[in-house]
């Protein structure tokens, strides 16, 4: 079991999953972006849908307006030579109908537009037509007899025709003009091509089609304009019914929402494929450092002397909700070129402190606290600032803190770093070469600033026993740090035979996992307490 996770952890050290923690957060749901999706793919053509319904009534409003202005203008036109007919023979009101009274009306008739034909008429009572000459009927107008206009269904003559009389009244009698009602049909039907449209005189109206009603017009709910004409005593109403908003769309905007259904699926699509694209890595790097998930592992640094645990390495690590832990070499080296690394050890030390800072009475005095720097730590006056932030939070000659300087990166030695190295020097606060011994900077590094320890890189350790050039350069390692009067550490210490060799060269200070892997601090503090380090469980820090 044991064995199969190790393998597991040992896998991830191909090029492919180092990539993969920051390409791309795998535990992003994919809920929200499909809901926020589907809100784009709905929302244009909704918005698109909403500005065609507004520009649908006004248009209608407009087309209403309109067509009560046409109306207005040709029906008073038309009215206008009904009323002309009738002044012209209203003095004959009341004159007997003779030849000349008939050939007069006759006459009407023939030279006026659209009048059908012209009465006279006398104590209500019809006594002259144009079209039957001497008669006598009653006068049929109703209760509004006397009104200047009436709009009836039809006459005696054509009961199935509407007509519009124009009415004008002396002290004798009155000279009423016919104009047929399909003048007027037409005339409304020529104003409205989209509105319903009514012409409203006294209590009956003629709609559109010419058919002629009494009492009120039939509801019109959407875009109604009511126009009453100045020369004449009628109106006209336009609007349209419920539904014609619909209807309209479907006439003339179908082509115009089909294509924002289209953009909206096109746009939601787009916006689905950005959302699935990771973030930057540092966006990732960032909002990690925000939620707390870079947290501190611990591995124990022992005195090869006897085994004693005289201090620990910290190590970062990712812990990647639904992911598991992240080692630190798939995401350091993104948090250096990112710079995120100065905020993250901060972070990494502020916890540190205060997870271990109730235990101290738990460990040795001067425990050695190693923690890695990087490059950019070395130009950042605050670094100063932090170390001292977090020895005060021990009492003082209970932590020595360490930091352990990598050649991952090179160093620029500037009169900054100088004086950053002299301050550290000054607060008691040591330096250690880390993975001496593989880059080329180790030696510069040695002569520029005051180094404490030097790490011995794994690999040395690794090939202890396996050839005798290795064995010549760990002795050689040996030999320089007894010169420079310099502490060694050994890391990567993995088994009985490495330990016996270094412990031989008296190299002072071991670490490996021979002695404990890195582990959570709290797991790390318990160990140390039960002084049992070979019960720890090495799988705490493998993947799931
Ligand atoms: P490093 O500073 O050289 O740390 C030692 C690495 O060797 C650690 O890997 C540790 O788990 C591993 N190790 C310890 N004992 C053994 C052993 O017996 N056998 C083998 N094979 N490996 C052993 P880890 O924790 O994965 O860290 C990798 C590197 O990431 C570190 O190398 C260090 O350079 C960097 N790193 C870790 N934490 C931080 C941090 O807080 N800040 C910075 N700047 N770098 C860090
Ligand atoms: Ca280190
Ligand atoms: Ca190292």
């Amino acid at each position: 079991m044991l064995n199969r996770m190790i393998c597991r952890l040992q896998s991830l050290d191909t090029p492919q999953a180092i990539a993969e923690p920051l390409a791309q957060p795998r535990s992003k749901s994919r809920l929200p972006r499909i809901i926020l999706s589907l809100l784009v793919v709905i929302a244009l053509p909704a918005l698109g849908l909403g500005i065609a319904v507004l520009k649908a009534h006004w248009s209608l409003q407009q087309q209403a307006r309109e067509a009560t202005h046409k109306a207005i203008t040709t029906l008073d036109h038309m009215i206008a030579n009904g009323d002309a007919a009738s002044l012209a023979v209203e003095n004959l009101a009341g004159q007997p109908c003779d030849y000349s009274v008939e050939r007069a009306l006759q006459r009407q008739v023939a030279i006026v537009p659209y009048v059908r034909s012209v009465h006279l008429l006398q104590h209500n009572r019809l006594y002259c037509s144009s079209l039957l000459g001497k008669i006598d009927e009653e006068d049929d107008t109703g209760s509004d007899g006397a009104a200047r206009l009436q709009l009836k269904e039809g006459n005696i003559t054509t009961p199935d025709v509407p007509i519009l009389i124009v009415r004008r009244t002396t002290n004798e009698g009155s000279a009423l003009a016919v104009v047929d009602g399909r003048y007027l049909h037409t005339a409304l039907q020529l104003a409205a091509k989209n509105s319903e449209l009514f012409i409203i005189v006294g209590n009956n109206y003629m709609d559109k089609r010419g058919h002629v009603g009494h009492g009120s017009t039939p509801p019109l709910e959407l875009a109604q304009s009511t126009l009453a004409s100045k020369q004449f005593p009628y109106m006209v109403i336009a609007g349209s019914p419920s539904g014609s908003v619909k209807r309209y769309l479907l006439d003339y905007d179908l082509a115009l929402l089909s294509l924002l259904i289209g953009a909206g699926f096109v746009c939601g699509l787009a916006c689905y494929r950005l959302l699935g694209r990771p973030s930057s890595p540092r966006a990732q790097l960032q909002r990690a450092l925000e939620a707390g998930e870079f947290e501190p592992f611990l591995q124990p640094i022992v005195a090869t002397e006897d085994g004693r645990w005289i201090g620990a390495e910290v190590l970062m690590r990712w812990r990647l909700p639904g992911e598991g832990l992240i080692r630190p070499d798939l995401f350091i080296p993104m948090a250096e070129q990112t710079g995120l690394i100065l905020p993250m050890t901060r972070d990494l030390m502020r916890q540190l402190a205060k997870a271990l800072a109730p235990h101290m009475a738990e460990l040795p005095s001067a425990f050695h606290l190693s923690i890695n720097i990087s490059a950019a730590h070395c130009h950042d006056p605050q670094l100063l600032d932090d170390c001292r932030e977090f020895l005060a939070a021990f009492q003082p000659g209970q932590i020595e803190l360490w930091l352990e300087l990598t050649e991952r990166e090179l160093i620029e030695p500037t009169e900054q770093t100088d004086a950053l190295f002299k301050q550290l020097d000054a607060e008691g606060i040591k330096i250690a070469i880390d993975d001496f011994g593989i880059g080329h900077a180790s030696l510069n590094y040695l002569q520029r600033f005051t180094v404490d320890a030097l790490k011995i890189d794994q690999s040395f350790v690794a090939r202890i026993g396996a050839d005798t050039l290795s064995g010549h350069l760990l002795d050689t390692l040996v030999e320089l740090a007894e010169r420079l009067e310099i502490d060694l550490i050994a890391e990567g210490v993995e088994t009985a035979e490495q330990r016996d060799y270094l412990q031989a060269l008296h190299v002072r200070y071991l670490q490996g996992y021979y002695f404990g892997r890195p582990m959570p601090m709290s797991e790390f503090i318990h160990a140390l307490r039960n002084k049992r380090p070979a019960d720890i469980d090495v799988a705490t820090e493998i993947q799931p």
